[in-house]
């Protein structure tokens, strides 16, 4: 239901002209957004790579229809990626394809995404591609395979959530590219999907083990602390490019046991205008957030 609502332009609007609720929606994201600028995301991703953490950063913002803004998202990830080499910040830098071109042409996302992974190689930054909804699955990977099949610095995101993974993981072995696996943040229809469960839990691992046997480079990209203490356990943490990633503000108590003993802990970080959309995604994928928004609003 909340990324309905995220989409809602006249609830946004609404958000927009009433000061007290942009400002208590605001006040709540920056649970989860370093900042509406390049700098905030630079200066917390500085912080915490300060403190032992490999870092990954997110310019905000899908499903973006119009050629301008699409063009001018690609331009601020191509900025971005120029202020982590100026201030030798090892980052990685992450989007959405349909804020780049794809809810427009794909076409448009390959030659945004191939622009930026070249300028990217050159100062040795790696790229990532988020995965969106189910709908879109297909087109993210075409262009992602034809991508990678160029530049080796780019990874893609699959979702243990759907049932089509464990083939999409399958085709992409004779492409090199890193991959992380996630549970899935979007709302799909149930016939294709797994929902939250010991099952989906047993499916992840499962999906890592078999990205790690075929000789990927691995991102275990969850919260779930069963999930990373039976990482540990079977031993694939020690693998070869094998690391934990979290998301900004979301369980840091585990993220920093996990780096205090010792294992690869990276953090995704975000930063921009839409953090209304982003505190949506995080609230869709975890109902309590939205008590925790009530509280942390009316400073309970
Ligand atoms: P869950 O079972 O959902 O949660 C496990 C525990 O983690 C919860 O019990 C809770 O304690 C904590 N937790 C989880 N979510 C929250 C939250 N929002 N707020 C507070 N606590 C929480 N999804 C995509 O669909 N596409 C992507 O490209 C994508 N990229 C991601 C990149 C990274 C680095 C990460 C970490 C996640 C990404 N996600 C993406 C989101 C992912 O799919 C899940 O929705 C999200 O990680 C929550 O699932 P979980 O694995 O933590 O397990």
């Amino acid at each position: 239901a909340m990324k309905s609502i995220a989409r809602r332009s006249d609830l946004k609007a609404y958000v927009e002209k009433t000061p007290a609720i942009y400002q208590l929606l605001q006040s709540a994201a920056a649970k989860y957004v370093t900042g509406e600028k390049r700098q905030d995301g630079l200066e917390a991703g500085r912080r915490l790579v300060d403190k032992g953490y490999a870092i990954s950063l997110e310019y905000i913002g899908e499903n973006t229809t119009d050629v301008q803004a699409c063009e001018a998202a690609a331009l601020e990830l191509s900025l971005l990626i120029q202020a982590l080499a100026e201030r030798k910040i090892p980052a990685r830098v992450s989007f959405d394809l349909s804020h780049i071109g794809l809810s427009i042409d794909g076409e448009l996302a390959y030659k945004h995404l191939t622009a930026l992974a070249s300028q990217a190689q050159q100062v040795g930054i790696e790229l990532f591609v988020s995965m969106e909804e189910s709908a879109k699955t297909d087109s993210i990977l075409w262009i992602y395979e034809r991508a990678a099949a160029a530049y080796a610095n780019i990874g893609i995101t699959l979702q243990t959530q759907l049932n089509r993974t464990t083939q999409d993981l399958n085709d992409l072995q004779p492409v090199p590219g890193r991959i992380r696996i996630v549970k899935g943040a979007y709302q799909e229809p149930e016939q294709q999907t797994i929902p939250r469960s010991s099952a989906l839990n047993e499916r992840y691992l499962q999906l890592v083990e078999q990205a790690i046997r075929k000789g990927h480079r691995v991102s275990i990209a969850t919260h779930d602390e069963s999930i990373a203490d039976e990482v540990i356990k079977r031993e694939w943490i020690h693998e070869p490019g094998v690391e934990f990633e979290m998301l900004y503000g979301i369980r840091p108590d585990l993220s920093s046991r996990l780096k205090n003993a010792g294992y690869p802990v990276r953090i995704y970080l975000t930063y921009g205008h839409e953090w209304y959309l982003y505190l949506c995604h995080r609230i869709a994928e975890y109902p309590p957030n939205l008590f925790q928004a009530v509280l942390d609003i009316t400073d309970v």
